[in-house]
C-alpha cells in the first residue's frame, strides 16, 4: 500500500516523529521533514516496517529530496526531570524549530502533541504509516538515534545497545540487572531531583535541617545502604554507596554529610566491631533510618590530633562514666546515638581509649550550641557536652582499650564517603557551570565556545574524572577486602 503525501492540501506541511520513546536508555530523537507535494517513492513506510539496511538507504533519498528536514535530541537527564511523553513533544518542537523552511501545517504521528507556535496541527494515529512525510521523520529520526547508540555502545558495550538500540530486549534488562550499580546511580538521580532539589538553597541559607528530607532518604535506604539485610540494610557494595553520595552531593551536601556518617562511621562500624546485641538493638534501627547517629571524636583540643583525647570513660565496674566535650558532632542535635571515643587510662596513651554507645536521652547528654557554617549549612553540627553519663559495660565497642583503633578503621573507610561527597560536589557544580556556558551568549556566540571558558571547563571535566577514579578504586578495593587506607586518604585528599 503506498501512503499519502498530504494532509492538509497545504504545501509545506511538516510530518513529525520521534524515536525511542519506548527505550529504556538513550536519549530521545525527533525529526521534522516538509517533501515536495509531489514527492513518491514507494519503499517508504513506518521505519519499524523496514530494515536497518533500507531505513539508511531512504534516509539518504530523504535528506536529498525533502524541502527542508531537521533532527533534534534530548537527552536522558532532561528525560528524566520530566517524563518521556513530554520529553518526545519538546523534541519534535526542537526539530521544527530547527527547519530551514518554516511549515505551515503539521501532521503529528500519534495522539498527543503541543501546540507550536500557532500553526495548525493533526495528530494521526499510527500516521508513520499513513503518510509519507510523518514515515520520512519517522525514519530519519529512528535512523538517527540509532547511529547514537551504536556510539554509545562503544563506551558501554555491556548493554549491547548496537543491537538492541535500548529497547527492552530480555537481553538488554538482564544486562541492566547484572549491572545494578547503575539503577542505583539512577535512583540515587531521580530521588536528588525530586526530593532535595526543591527548597534546597533555601535550606542551606536559613541553616534548616532537612528532616523531611532525611526521612525520606531512610524510607529509599539510603542510610543503611551497605548493612546486610538482616539488620534491615540494603546489603549493596561500596561501590553503589559512592556512586548514591555521588548523585545526592551534586544537589544537596548537606543530606550527603547526615548520610555519610550514618552509613560510614556509625552503621559500618557498628556492623564491623559491634555485638549481635548491640546490632539488634541500634543497627537495625539505624540501617532502617528510624534513627540517625553520630560518630563523637574530635574536641576542642584534638581535633588532627585524635590520640589527646580528654573526654573521659571512668571503668565502675558494670558501666563506664563519662565527662568531656565533643566539637563539631555531625547530626549532633538529631541523632538518637552517639558513638563517643573516650579516654579510660591515660597513662596507656591512645591505647587506653574507649569506644562507647551513648544513647542522647540518657541523663547528662547535653546538645550545646549548633555551629554556623560556610558551607553544608543546614546540616546539624554541634558541640555536645557528657556530664557524668552512665554508660553500661555492653555498650561498649570492642576489646577494652580498642577505641582508638576503633575510630581510626571507621574514618578510613569514612574517607570514601566525603571523597565521594566532595566528588559530587564538583561534578554537580561542573553539569551547572556547563548547563550556564551553554545558555549565556557573548559576542553573538555561547560563551562555551570561546576558548578561555572551554579550556576551564576541559580542565574541570579532567580534574574531576580524576577524582572519580580514585574514588571509585578505594571504594572498589574496599569491596575486595583489600587495605583501602592510602587509597581513600589519597580519594579524600584529591577529590576535596
Ligand atoms: C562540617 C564538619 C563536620 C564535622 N563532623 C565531625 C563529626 O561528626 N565527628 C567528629 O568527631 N568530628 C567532626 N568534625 C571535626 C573534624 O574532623 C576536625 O575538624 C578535623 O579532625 C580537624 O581538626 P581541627 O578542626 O581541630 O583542626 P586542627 O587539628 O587544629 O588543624 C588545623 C590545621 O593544622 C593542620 N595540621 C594539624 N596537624 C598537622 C600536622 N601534624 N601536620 C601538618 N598539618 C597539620 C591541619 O591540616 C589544619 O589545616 C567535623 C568538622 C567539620 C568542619
Amino acid at each position: 500500500m503506498s501512503l499519502l503525501n498530504n494532509h492538509s492540501g497545504i504545501e509545506a506541511e511538516a510530518g513529525c516523529d520521534e524515536a525511542g520513546r519506548g527505550c529504556l536508555a538513550g536519549p530521545v530523537f525527533a525529526a521534522a521533514v516538509i517533501l515536495p507535494m509531489d514527492f513518491y517513492h514507494p519503499d517508504i513506510n513506518d521505519s519499524k516496517q523496514l530494515n536497518e539496511k533500507q531505513r539508511q538507504a531512504l534516509r539518504k533519498i530523504i535528506e536529498q529530496e525533502a524541502i527542508s528536514f531537521a533532527v533534534a535530541k534530548m537527552e536522558v537527564d532532561d528525560i528524566d526531570k520530566y517524563n518521556i511523553l513530554w520529553a518526545s513533544v519538546r523534541t519534535m518542537h526542537k526539530a521544527l524549530d530547527k527547519l530551514a523552511v518554516k511549515p505551515q501545517y503539521i501532521i503529528v504521528d500519534g495522539n498527543k502533541f503541543l501546540p507550536y507556535k500557532k500553526i495548525k496541527h493533526d495528530c494521526i494515529i499510527k500516521g508513520d504509516g499513513l503518510y509519507t512525510s510523518i514515515a520520512a521523520a519517522s525514519i530519519l529520526a529512528k535512523t538517527y538515534r540509532d547511529d547514537h547508540m551504536i556510539k554509545l555502545h562503544k563506551k558501554w558495550p555491556q548493554y549491547n545497545w548496537e543491537k538492541n538500540k535500548g529497547y527492552p530486549t530480555s537481553e538488554h534488562r538482564e544486562a541492566i540487572i547484572s549491572y545494578e550499580h547503575l539503577a542505583v546511580q539512577q535512583a540515587a538521580r531521580e530521588f536528588t531531583q525530586q526530593e532535595l532539589l526543591p527548597g534546597v538553597i533555601d535550606r542551606d541559607r536559613e541553616m534548616k535541617h532537612p528532616t523531611t528530607q532525611v526521612q525520606k532518604m531512610g524510607e529509599m535506604g539510603f542510610l543503611g545502604m551497605m548493612v546486610s539485610p538482616e539488620y534491615n540494610g540494603g546489603g549493596m557494595d561500596t561501590i553503589s554507596y559512592v556512586l548514591a553520595m555521588e548523585e545526592i552531593s551534586k544537589v544537596d551536601s548537606s543530606c550527603s554529610v547526615i548520610m555519610s556518617v550514618n552509613n560510614s562511621l556509625v552503621c559500618w562500624g557498628l556492623e564491623t566491631f559491634g555485638t549481635e546485641e548491640q546490632k539488634q538493638k541500634y543497627l537495625t534501627k539505624l540501617a532502617a533510618g528510624e534513627i540517625i547517629g553520630s560518630f563523637c571524636l574530635s574536641e576542642p583540643e584534638a581535633g588532627s590530633d585524635a590520640t589527646s583525647q580528654r573526654t573521659t570513660a571512668i571503668d565502675m565496674g558494670d558501666h563506664y562514666i563519662i565527662n568531656g566535650t565533643k566539637n563539631w558532632i555531625t547530626n549532633g542535635g538529631k541523632s538518637s546515638i552517639h558513638l563517643v571515643i573516650a579516654q579510660t587510662y591515660p597513662e596507656k596513651g591512645h591505647r587506653g581509649i574507649n569506644a562507647l554507645i551513648v544513647e542522647t536521652a540518657w541523663d547528662g547528654v547535653v546538645i550545646g550550641a549548633k555551629e554556623d557554617k560556610l558551607g553544608i549549612r543546614a546540616s546539624d553540627t554541634h558541640t555536645i557536652m557528657y556530664n557524668d553519663v552512665k554508660v553500661p559495660k555492653s555498650n561498649r565497642i570492642g576489646e577494652d582499650g580498642f577505641g582508638f583503633k576503633f575510630a581510626m578503621k571507621v574514618l578510613s573507610g569514612g574517607r570514601i564517603g566525603i571523597a565521594a561527597q566532595a566528588l559530587g560536589i564538583a561534578a554537580g557544580a561542573y553539569e551547572l557551570a556547563v548547563k550556564y556556558s551553554k545558555e549565556r551568549e557573548a559576542f553573538g556566540k555561547p560563551i562555551s565556545q570561546h576558548q578561555a571558558i572551554a579550556f576551564k571547563l576541559a580542565d574541570m571535566a579532567t580534574e574531576i574524572e580524576a577524582a572519580r577514579l580514585l574514588v571509585y578504586r578505594a571504594a572498589w578495593m574496599k569491596d575486595q577486602g583489600m587495605d583501602y587506607t592510602s587509597a581513600a586518604a589519597m580519594a579524600k585528599l584529591f577529590a576535596s
